[in-house]
């Protein structure tokens, strides 16, 4: 088995002009190939602040980080930006897709960063697009979707260019319990395809479709063991 990820002893601090503000306090965490992990903790317990980090959208105060094997920490912006675009896919709770464009345009975008040629990105931005069951509302703009179809458009627009590791905040937050449902079964699928998870959230019950679970509070972050499994089932909780 490869570690996709390796973050040991990640602190972050955020720089204001009037204070510093700690979020994360020594978090390690190491994921391998074909996990599914989700991470759950309170609102302002330094969820999004991790997932910056590892989506390599944000650098930490202080540790180390190997994505892929590849240290990330001590490469530039622009390297940061390549190394986001071939290895990861995102996926946010407020779906983040170009609202004047179609599904097609949408899910083609990351390809035209790679550089891919026009007929071979409508090609596979209509695979992803089929993959996640939306192939007759490739030419529907956001508006004209909704909740659950914006959010399979955006998993077939992390998806296209095959990242090894799927990034996903909230990703349920502004859906409705049906369309998180259909949502968390794609999620199994595609780990069961073999794409590696990492699921922030702050439901047990989302978080209960992952096969590793981690707890995040005021940015220390925790493995769940089998005995506070045993508990949450005992108090009647999510634990599937
Ligand atoms: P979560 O996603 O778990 O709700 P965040 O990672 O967004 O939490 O935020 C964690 C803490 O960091 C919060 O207290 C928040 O106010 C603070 N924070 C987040 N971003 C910034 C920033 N850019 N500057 C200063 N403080 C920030
Ligand atoms: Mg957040």
């Amino acid at each position: 088995m490869s570690l996709v990820l390796k973050l040991d002893h990640i602190y972050k601090d955020y720089i204001t002009p009037k204070l510093v503000v700690p979020v994360l306090h020594d978090v390690c965490l190491h994921v391998e190939e074909g996990e599914y992990v989700a991470i759950m903790g309170p609102s302002g317990s330094g969820k999004s602040t991790l997932m910056n980090i590892i989506g390599c959208l944000d650098r930490p105060t202080k540790g180390t980080y190997e994505l892929n094997g590849v240290n990330v920490l001590n490469k530039d912006d622009k390297t940061m930006a390549d190394i986001r675009l071939n290895n990861l896919g995102f996926v946010f709770q407020n779906f983040e897709l170009l609202s004047r464009q179609t599904a097609l345009a949408n899910v083609e975008l990351p390809l035209v960063y790679a550089g891919v040629r026009k007929r071979e990105r409508i090609q596979r931005a209509k695979q992803a697009l089929t993959r996640v069951g939306l192939e007759d509302r490739i030419n529907f703009t956001p508006a004209q979707l909704s909740g659950g179809q914006k959010q399979r458009v955006a998993i077939a627009r992390a998806m296209v260019n095959h990242p090894r590791l799927l990034l996903a905040d909230e990703p349920t937050g502004a859906l409705d319990s049906r369309s998180s449902t259909a949502l968390m079964e794609l999620f199994e699928e595609l780990n069961r395809e073999g794409v590696t998870i990492v699921m922030i959230t702050h439901s047990p019950e989302i978080a209960s479709y992952a096969k590793r679970v981690c707890n995040i509070f005021d940015g220390i972050l925790t493995e769940r063991t089998d005995s506070d499994r045993t508990r949450i089932e005992a108090a009647g909780g999510s634990n599937r």
